[in-house]
């Protein structure tokens, strides 16, 4: 099938796609990589009256080091997680590039991006799996100014986020990674790998006690973490600080 007519708008800032949102009302929906909204076009699932283009804000597109915590630009692609070769930048998270490279195929890696994933909260999503797992900041921006959400308050259920209409997602900040903490592989998760490539080795990456506890007293348990957990055991090695 091909997808109903939509207007079309390019957006040379984060400025002005706030504004083209405004303008073209709830039904407008931003567009970065294109690679789960244009499928879901096809198919008539998703409707939009117009499209905001946000490929052209540059700004938009980086992975960067702050202190301890790394942050990454909504524009950023999964192949520019997969590829970064800057000294230092992904030291502690490494894995993402190691996740990076089970997504889809390398078309979708060169055009798919983190913001657009996380925005559209598919839980199968490697980016999500470990917005979640990691306890990542999500920084949304409206005309309002901008917001840092965490990811347990963003992710609100299965293609559902905290995320308003005239609002976009302009980057994802990853905390410290803790130190002496793994994430292990469960017997699930080496069930997908399985069936379909998925990233399931041990990697070195932060327990998060405090996130898991914050979940447990909230009662808006997203089902992204809910999945999140049938597939990954976040754990310390033995002998590591609480
Ligand atoms: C064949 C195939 C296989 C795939 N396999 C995998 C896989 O193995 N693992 C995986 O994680 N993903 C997979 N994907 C999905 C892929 O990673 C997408 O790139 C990603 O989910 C969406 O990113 P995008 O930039 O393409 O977003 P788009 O398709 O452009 O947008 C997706 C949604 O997010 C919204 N959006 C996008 N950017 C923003 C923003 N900055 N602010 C607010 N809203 C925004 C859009 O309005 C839309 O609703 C696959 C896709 C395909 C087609």
């Amino acid at each position: 099938m091909k997808p109903a007519s939509f207007a079309y708008h390019r957006a040379a800032s984060v400025g002005e796609a706030l504004e083209l949102l405004a303008r073209e009302g709830e039904d407008a929906k931003v567009i970065a990589g294109g690679q789960s909204l244009v499928p879901l076009m096809a198919f008539r699932l998703a409707r939009p009256s117009a499209l905001i283009d946000i490929n052209r804000i540059a700004e938009l597109r980086y992975v960067r080091r702050d202190g301890d915590a790394l942050r990454i630009g909504a524009l950023a692609t999964h192949r520019d997680i997969e590829t970064n070769a800057e000294p230092g930048v992904l030291e502690g998270y490494s894995i993402l590039p190691r996740a990076a490279r089970f997504i889809g195929h390398y078309p979708i890696r060169t055009r798919g991006t983190f913001g657009g994933s996380i925005a559209h909260a598919d839980p199968t999503s490697e980016w999500c799996m470990l917005a979640r797992l990691l306890d990542a900041e999500i920084v949304v921006t409206g005309a309002q100014g901008s917001r840092t959400v965490a990811s347990s308050d963003f992710f609100r259920g299965v293609f559902t986020t905290a995320l308003g209409v005239d609002e976009v997602v302009t980057e994802v900040r990853f905390p410290a990674p803790a130190p002496r903490s793994a994430i292990s592989a469960s017997a699930r998760s080496k069930e997908r790998s399985a069936s379909s490539s998925s990233p399931t080795d041990a990697w070195a990456a932060p327990s998060h006690p405090e996130a898991e506890a914050r979940e447990k007293a909230s009662p808006r348990a997203s089902a992204i973490s809910t999945a999140c957990r049938a597939w990954v055991t976040v754990s310390a090695p033995a002998g590591s600080a609480p």
